[in-house]
């Protein structure tokens, strides 16, 4: 934002520039006044007093939990100002914080402005002191009375007063915000602290009173305080960060990402979560050592710091897990793009102590609000993201639902699968296959469909793969059989003659049962067995192919049909058509559909029908959108043709009315010449 909106910028650097003026006026007017030569009377306590203000200067107390640093040496200047008034205090104060400053490389404008913040809080302290009556020399002003204390606690409450509005203003200015928010958010903490280190001055007095030596003595309870906020402040870093990376930990991560989502949903932005693991850390580890991975794990952060906003934060979560939070991504899409990135930083050769290292990664992403909206939620779906980009060696993944075996969604949706397939909410839709050479429809593929009442009519892919990994998809097959054997007895008595296939899952194969069972049905229907289809894919062999062929040996004894589903796309070899008990191939329909444009695809086409032809197999192509992918099916002596072109699955009787009018010889009309040709 700061580009769009100059105006608080030019605000805050008028105000800076006021207060610098302001101040240095009024050093220069005390300077010549000559105030400064009180300090002659006790010379070696203005040194003394001095010396602790530089050192208060110097080291700042920083106190857990609140930004701004606390400097003790306001006590020390106040007492120099109770003792020999505003000049030599000023003064001092102004030196000690000129020093400080330049040391610590602050730009001049701001130096200038610190000197001129805090004489102008002296000179209104000053200013109500003088009310009160001032002493008339440096040694009266060492007898201090009880009233001294009121006019203390007056010019101490001025000081502070002056002292935050100028820094307030300032503040609120560079950070855009509400002055009066400023000046009033930690107002108890800081009027505390002003009033802690203003009541220490009376104390510093009665000290130099008591003896002069006695001063630097007091120096030492304001560097315990010093070394005690330090240690607290070392303590609070350690329990945020990793010792090893010296990266943000868990506890810092989650608080981070707890903001950013509080800031995402006032703002209505995405955050990201990134939970990345490291592929082969403890190889690593093990061939060259734990020396060799610890140093390893220390270049991940300053690798990905390269690819990141400072805005990002990156912390290790244990191991060679890390996590990225990013606060504000335009969705999903973005972050993947980081995560890309993150990836090819991380990929480039690394050498550590003298070994060249491949260092490859994986990384899940999942966003508030799309994939959650909590911290523990988002980490967690993160989490299964990385393991999906890992198993598919995906290098980054978004987070899905789908392949989220513990997304509460998904145990829900598991649990009222079970109880439809119960209560036959699955349904099924029969999709025709038409003979080529006659133009009838001879066969169906029941397909599933679930009847949720609540989200409506969902495809096979929202709750087959969640059948399988919740092991219900035994019941849900069984289900499919049992209504597709039943329909097609129905058609049979009603004299509409055709055959019935279903997808059966790896999972099925392995069931020793499912013969008898399958048998047990078609006996109670009626239905001779070689009207249903079971349609089986290559890679489902793969799993336990011994077990595999004897279930599919026993079903086909029995006279029941296999058919090989997406023929084509699998890796196995061609000998298990040879040794399965196969009766029919279904082309995939991602080469049929693209038979027109891509010669491949005809060629992988024409050559597994004239396969199946050479093996006595009956040839389904399936994905036949348009006439022309018909008409060339038949030109290469394909059996049957299955595809939007000729009809959706529909439900059973819409099926009945299109086989009635594909009986009436409508399909093979008038198949145009000129696409017969092509
Ligand atoms: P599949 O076995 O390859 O089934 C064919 C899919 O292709 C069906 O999608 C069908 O609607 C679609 N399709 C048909 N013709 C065309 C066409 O011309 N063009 C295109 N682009 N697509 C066409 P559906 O019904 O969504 O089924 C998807 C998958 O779900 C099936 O693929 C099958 O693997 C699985 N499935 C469906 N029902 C069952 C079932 O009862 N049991 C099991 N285990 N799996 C099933
Ligand atoms: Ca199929
Ligand atoms: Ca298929």
């Amino acid at each position: 934002g700061a580009r769009s909106d100059p105006s608080p910028g030019r605000m805050l650097g008028i105000h800076l520039r006021a207060v610098a003026a302001g101040g240095s006026g009024v050093l220069a007017l005390l300077a010549a006044e000559g105030g400064i030569g009180r300090v002659a009377d006790l010379p070696l306590l203005f040194v003394l007093l001095a010396g602790c203000v530089v050192l208060g200067e110097a080291l700042p107390v920083t106190v857990p939990g609140h930004d701004e640093e606390v400097t003790t040496s306001t006590a020390f200047t106040f007492a120099l100002l109770m003792i020999f008034g505003l000049a030599p205090a000023a003064i001092c104060q102004a030196v000690a914080s000129a020093l400080c400053d330049a040391v610590r490389r602050k730009p001049l404008l701001v130096a200038v402005f610190n000197i001129g913040q805090c004489t102008l809080a002296l000179a209104a302290a000053a200013a109500v002191l003088h009310a009160f009556g001032a002493p008339a020399t440096p040694a009266a002003a060492l007898h201090l009375t009880p009233g001294d204390l009121l006019a203390l606690a007056a010019s101490g409450t001025a000081f502070f007063a002056v002292n935050n509005l100028l820094a307030g203003v300032a503040l609120a200015l560079s950070q855009r915000a509400a002055i009066r928010g400023v000046l009033l958010d930690d107002l108890a903490f800081q009027a505390g602290t002003a009033g802690l280190l203003l009541g220490f001055a009376p104390l510093v007095v009665a000290a130099a009173s008591a003896g002069t030596f006695l001063v630097p003595l007091l120096s030492l309870p304001l560097y315990a305080i010093f070394r005690g906020g330090r240690d607290a402040q070392l303590s609070e870093h350690h329990a945020l960060h990793d010792r090893l990376t010296d990266l943000p930990n868990r506890v810092l991560f989650r608080d981070r990402a707890e903001r950013a989502i509080a800031a995402a949903r006032r703002g209505g932005r995405t955050v990201a979560v990134l939970i990345m693991d490291l592929d082969s850390f403890k190889e690593v580890n093990d061939t060259l050592g734990h020396h060799h991975g610890d140093l390893l794990l220390r270049e991940i952060g300053p690798r990905l710091a390269a690819r990141l906003r400072a805005s990002d934060t990156v912390a290790r979560m244990g191991g060679d897990e890390f996590a990225i939070l990013l606060p504000d991504v335009r969705g999903a899409d973005e972050a993947c793009e980081v995560a890309r990135a993150v990836l090819e930083q991380l990929g480039r050769p690394l050498t550590i102590g003298g070994v060249t290292l491949d260092v490859r990664a994986s990384i899940g992403v999942a966003c508030f609000p799309d994939h959650g909206d909590d911290v523990d939620v988002l980490l967690q779906r993160a989490d299964v993201a990385m393991y999906n980009a890992k198993s598919a060696r995906a290098g980054a993944a978004v987070y899905d639902l789908n392949q989220d075996p513990y997304s509460v969604e998904r145990l829900v949706l598991a649990a009222q699968l079970r109880e439809a397939i119960e209560r036959r909410e699955i349904v099924l839709h029969y999709q025709p296959q038409v003979d080529l050479a006659t133009g009838r429809c001879s066969g169906v593929e029941a397909l599933a469909r679930w009847e949720h009442p609540e989200r409506g009519n969902l495809p096979p892919d929202t709750f087959i793969p969640l059948a399988e990994q919740t092991g219900q998809i035994r019941a849900l097959t069984m289900c499919v059989i049992q209504q597709a054997v039943a329909q097609c007895a129905r058609w049979q008595a009603g004299g509409l003659d055709l055959d019935v296939a279903v997808n059966v899952s790896a999972r099925d194969l392995l069931d020793l049962d499912l013969p008898a069972t399958v048998d047990d049905l078609l006996r109670s229907h009626g239905l001779p067995a070689d009207r249903l289809v079971l349609e089986i894919t290559e890679s489902m062999l793969v799993a336990d192919p011994h077990r595999a062929e004897r279930v599919l040996r026993q079903l086909s004894r029995l006279g029941v049909r296999i058919a090989v589903d997406d023929f084509g796309t699998g890796y196995s070899s061609l000998t298990y058509l040879k040794r399965m008990p196969i009766d029919e191939i279904k082309v995939d329909r991602s080469f049929v559909l693209n038979m027109a444009t891509n010669a491949d695809d005809a060629a992988i086409v024409a050559s597994t029908v004239g396969l199946g032809q050479n093996l006595g197999l009956r040839t389904v192509a399936e994905g036949v959108e348009n006439a022309a992918a018909f008409a060339v099916l038949q030109g290469m002596g394909c059996d049957r043709a299955q595809g939007y072109h000729l009809s959706r699955p529909v439900p059973a009787p819409e099926l009945e009315a299109w086989a009635a009018r594909a009986a009436g010889g409508e399909l093979l009309a008038d198949p145009p010449a000129a696409l017969l040709a092509s």
